[in-house]
């Protein structure tokens, strides 16, 4: 069977904000300002991540959107010499006490311990190593930063994906913005969550359980097992791609595969399945946006 397709789950696909700045840290835009900005793009949900804080939810008023509370966490110290910069989401109030004073491991525990899951934020525009990503238990990573793509185009971190997955870790992906408002930097990139309902906790609960993608623009409609192979559908998009682990570097791109329009909305590729060995799979559309799946793994029966 397919693990975590979240096309099998029920519920309702919410677009979610997981990584924006407000004046509580170094935004321009106050954080009903922010919460405003994303509910009139069509957002379903937003998560308040200051620098060091948490912006209590219920400060804000979502007005039909879903809010959550998180924070962006400073510590420990990589491989090049910087940060490590944590996205913690699903913070009610506050920090945990002692992080200031946590290792890195200690500090993901802290805060996985309040209940939030911790992403590591732009691994790229950090310059992680592999032993930077294996150094503690996370959650998942950004595999795009809008605001790191525009503003040094190091926000696209696929390969810190390949390499984890190389090391039979299958981390969670999510796309954010970082939005600090100085420019628009918002909308840029987001998370799509299949979750049972319009809640923080069933929320969360999607993005623990994997039930979620990441995209910069294009959609994805379903992801099926026939008797032909894996059936991706998307809104229309130059190519489709699955990636998994390969000899020699320990990475190689497996294929692209010739996509076809199902109609005038969707495209439509077929691709072999790859029992047993994990793989993902990422589309790019005619304008260079990109979306991408989570990690996942086919395994024995249907
Ligand atoms: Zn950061
Ligand atoms: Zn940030």
């Amino acid at each position: 069977m397919l693990m975590t397709n979240p096309w099998l789950a029920s519920g309702e696909w919410l677009k979610g904000a997981l990584h924006v700045h407000t004046t509580n840290s170094d935004g321009k835009l106050s954080p009903q300002e922010v919460v405003d900005t994303y509910r009139q793009a069509g957002y379903d949900f937003v998560v308040l991540t200051d620098h060091g804080r948490v912006t209590p939810p219920d400060t804000v008023d979502g007005q039909g959107m879903v809010v959550l509370g998180g924070a962006e966490v400073g510590i420990g110290r990589t491989q090049h010499g910087g940060t490590y910069h944590l996205v913690a989401v699903g913070l009610k109030d506050q920090l945990p006490e002692g992080l200031s004073q946590a290792t890195l491991g200690e500090a993901v525990a802290l805060l996985r311990a309040q209940g939030a899951l911790v992403y590591l934020a732009h691994p790229y525009w950090s310059l992680l190593t592999l032993e930077d990503l294996l150094a503690a238990d996370f959650d998942g990573l950004e595999v795009f930063n809008a605001g790191c793509e525009y503003e040094t185009r190091h926000g696209d971190a696929v390969q810190h994906v390949d390499w984890m997955m190389a090391r039979d870790r299958m981390p969670r992906l999510i796309a954010v913005d970082d939005s600090h408002f100085g420019f628009w930097d918002a909308c840029g990139g987001w998370t799509m969550v299949k979750a049972a309902d319009r809640t923080p906790e069933a929320i969360l609960e999607a993005l623990r359980a994997g039930f979620s993608y990441a995209s910069a623009g294009p959609i994805f409609e379903d992801l099926e097992l026939c008797e032909d192979g894996l059936v991706v559908r998307s809104s229309p998009v130059r190519a489709v791609t699955m990636i998994r682990p390969g000899a020699g570097q320990g990475w190689t791109t497996d294929s692209t595969y010739t996509t076809r329009p199902r109609d005038t909305t969707t495209t439509e590729a077929v691709a072999p399945v790859p029992m047993g060995t994990p793989f993902r799979i990422e589309v790019i559309d005619a304008q260079g946006r990109k979306a991408w799946m989570n990690p996942m793994v086919l395994r024995g029966e249907q």
